[in-house]
């Protein structure tokens, strides 16, 4: 039961009410919200994101129920983490190497981390973390697939869902980047499943902020509960929609942005310094090279800014792929960079 699993506080919340909660036509006369009168952008936007929830429920072919919008998917980990982690009591369960923020957001809400590290093969560790949750007391496992910094899918989601009782969030923010299958569908089997996704990657709208759960009835109900009323503003609602009506250009960039990918794949291949391109399932490659920290401080100088990830994984850069131009910029610089002779 997924009662069980919510904190108590917010099980016994009163939420507060909009103004507008109580009629949902636009043919009223509105003077229930001190609004002004004028304008184009004077009301409140719809609380629940109506209109945009129907386009992606008809998009992902899921009730609008099961939908969740987010001021990003960021805010998405934030809320989850309010609605199930008692504060010093209850703790969270992440993967290392993987997303910061789950970690952060922890720390925001005074939730302790239990880190169970992915193996060399960047896959879970299933044994552990399965071990780890009997003995810890784990609210939520925070599972990124395709991970971030390490670009590949997990592969035995489904042995956690099936033998863990309390909540599994996927962090889907690269899995139109992927072949693997959604787990968004699944959510019917295991309502104790959060999927979350973003429109900041694939879509191209990281400035709009928006992101989306998909889960059981129950746990969308709690994230309603506690959400900030107005959490998704009137422009990035409708920008979204409008988005959402244009699939054929979200394809093209996409494709664009594969595309690409594959050949600085090759590129950085023909790179003798390069020690490892790690496999990727994402817009970004990680790649394993000496003085990592070194190289990227050059790139710097040249204007051009990539990602150090070596506290995270030896060694490591991730380069995340850019417009064609862009990244054949950053591939003259790399290859002028680490083809020169050594100078120590
Ligand atoms: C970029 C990223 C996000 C952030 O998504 P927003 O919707 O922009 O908040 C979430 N998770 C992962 C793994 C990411 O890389």
């Amino acid at each position: 039961m997924i009662e069980n699993l919510i904190r108590e506080n917010i099980k016994k919340l009163k939420p507060y009410s909009s103004a507008r909660d109580d009629f949902n036509g636009d043919k009223a006369i509105f003077l229930d919200a001190n609004e002004n009168p004028f304008g184009i952008l004077n009301r409140y936007p719809d609380p629940y994101q109506t209109e945009l929830k129907i386009k992606l429920s008809a998009i992902k072919n899921l009730p609008i129920e099961n939908i969740f919008i987010g001021n990003g998917s960021d805010e998405i980990i934030d809320l989850t983490m309010r609605v199930f982690c008692e504060p010093q009591k209850d703790k969270i369960l992440i993967c290392p190497p993987t997303y910061g923020m789950y970690e952060v957001y922890a720390g925001i809400n005074d939730v302790d981390v239990i880190k169970v590290p992915l193996d060399k093969n960047f896959q879970l560790d299933t044994y552990t973390i399965l071990e780890t949750v009997n003995k810890e007391n784990i609210k939520i496992i925070y599972l990124c697939s395709p991970n971030n910094p390490t670009g590949n899918n997990l592969e035995c989601i489904q042995t956690i869902l099936e033998n863990f009782k309390g909540i599994v969030f996927i962090d889907e923010a690269y899995i139109d980047f992927s072949s693997a299958k959604s787990y968004t569908k699944r959510i019917i089997e295991f309502p104790s499943l959060i999927v979350s996704q973003t429109f900041s990657k694939a879509w191209g709208m990281a400035g709009v902020r928006v992101g989306v759960a998909f889960s059981s009835t129950g746990i969308i109900e709690f994230l309603n509960k506690i959400k900030p009323p107005y959490n998704v503003n009137e422009l990035s609602q409708k920008k979204i929609i409008s988005t959402l009506d244009n699939q054929q250009e979200f394809q093209k960039k996409l494709k664009t942005i594969l595309q690409e990918r594959d050949k600085m794949i090759s590129q950085l291949q023909k790179i003798q310094t390069i020690q490892k391109i790690y496999p990727t399932a994402t817009n970004f490659i990680l790649i394993k090279i000496e003085n990592a920290s070194q190289i990227y401080d050059e790139l710097v100088k040249r204007k051009i800014v990539i990602r150090d990830r070596s506290k995270i994984v030896a060694n490591s850069l991730r380069i995340t792929v850019g417009t064609p131009e862009e990244n054949t910029v950053l591939l003259n610089e790399l290859k002028n960079l680490l083809n020169k002779p050594k100078h120590q």
